[in-house]
């Protein structure tokens, strides 16, 4: 019995957005209507090296496995390293033999930036003229791509980010134009990928029927928008546990600026139709953790993919 082995290179080679994005909302329906096992994120936190590990398991569609995924914000500047790598195990729910082995970090980027551009599809006005990034790492990238699978290519990108060589390096790439944090704030839905642990975006610099996606805060005490913001939104989790603990409602949850009873669904719900998206000219958030059940399900369609196309490395791992 083999194990497949799906490096990056491999993964690079089978994962499209498009692949992507139906996947992830497929896990996300499924959320909604309660069909997935899904335990919280166990963390690992190293205080002194000013990172976390964390480990995220679950069960859905028939599909089981568990990422094990680092956030290192220090790592591109000192070691070179980026600031997130993971790796995924996918096992056989009928067995628990281990069906592959794959590099994660590129399925954690994609299903990122596809569950940002669902629930813009979901929570946004149509069609947005721009698009503003703040934060131009990693994820700014996938965010991109995934709206622009969504949207098409007719919205403006505006870019900011703390570094400026970090913006400028996003706008060659991508045809952004790099502007202030406000003014990037400004824009029809506005992307936050940052590592703050302090506000990023003041309330007064969002317009009526803004559309944000708060992809940064993903671990206890990170936080990027005003609380002012919260109080002012319809906020859409993506779970109640894992946002309560760790997403961007849980820094002012704890302080008591902000309730659970504000919190308008997850974004499940409002996929599944048991919950309302957008329904005035208000400004939406969507706090966004990430899911194991975006992993699964990536993991699963990848797998497929690499069978049928005959991509990866086989081998024996367990000697059976
Ligand atoms: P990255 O290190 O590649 O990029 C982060 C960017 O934010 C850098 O360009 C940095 O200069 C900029 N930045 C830092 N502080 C800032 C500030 N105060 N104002 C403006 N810009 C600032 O990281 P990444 O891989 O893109 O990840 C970004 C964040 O998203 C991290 O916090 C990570 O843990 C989180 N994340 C969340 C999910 C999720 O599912 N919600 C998934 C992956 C990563």
């Amino acid at each position: 019995r083999k194990t497949l082995l799906l490096s990056r290179h491999d993964v690079t080679a089978l994962l499209t957005m498009e692949v992507t994005l139906p996947a992830v909302e497929r896990a996300f329906l499924a959320h909604g209507r309660g069909e997935v096992q899904m335990p919280s994120k166990v963390y690992l936190s190293f205080e002194a090296e000013g990172g976390d590990l964390r480990a995220m398991p679950a069960y859905a569609a028939g599909a089981a496995g568990v990422k094990w995924v680092n956030s290192h914000p220090q790592n591109p500047a000192r070691f070179g390293l980026p600031s997130v790598m993971g790796l995924y195990i996918l096992s056989d729910p009928a067995t628990a033999f281990p069906l592959a082995v794959m590099d994660a970090t590129l399925i954690t980027a994609m299903r990122t930036g596809a569950a940002a551009a669902i629930a813009s599809k979901f929570l946004a006005r149509p069609a947005p003229k721009t698009l503003g990034l703040i934060g131009c790492g990693v994820q700014a990238r996938y965010l991109l791509d995934a709206h622009r699978a969504v949207y098409g290519a007719g919205f403006e990108v505006l870019a900011a980010d703390a570094s400026a060589e970090a913006s400028q390096r996003f706008a060659a790439e991508s045809g952004a134009r790099v502007v202030s944090l406000e003014e990037a704030a400004g824009s029809d839905v506005v992307c936050t990928s940052t590592p703050s642990r302090t506000p990023v975006v003041a309330r007064g610099w969002l317009r009526p029927g803004t559309h944000v996606n708060a992809i940064g805060a993903d671990a206890h005490g990170k936080q990027e928008l005003d609380p002012a913001i919260l109080r002012d939104a319809r906020v859409v989790i993506d779970d109640w546990t894992q946002a309560t603990e760790s997403g961007e409602v849980n820094v002012p949850l704890h302080d008591g600026t902000y309730t659970r009873a504000a919190i308008h669904a997850t974004l499940g719900e409002v996929i599944a139709g048991k919950r309302p998206g957008r329904e005035h000219a208000e400004i939406t958030v969507f706090d966004s953790t990430g899911l194991a059940v975006q992993d699964v399900a990536v993991a699963q369609v990848l797998f497929e993919a690499a069978q049928s196309r005959g991509v990866g490395t086989a081998i024996d791992l367990l000697g059976l």
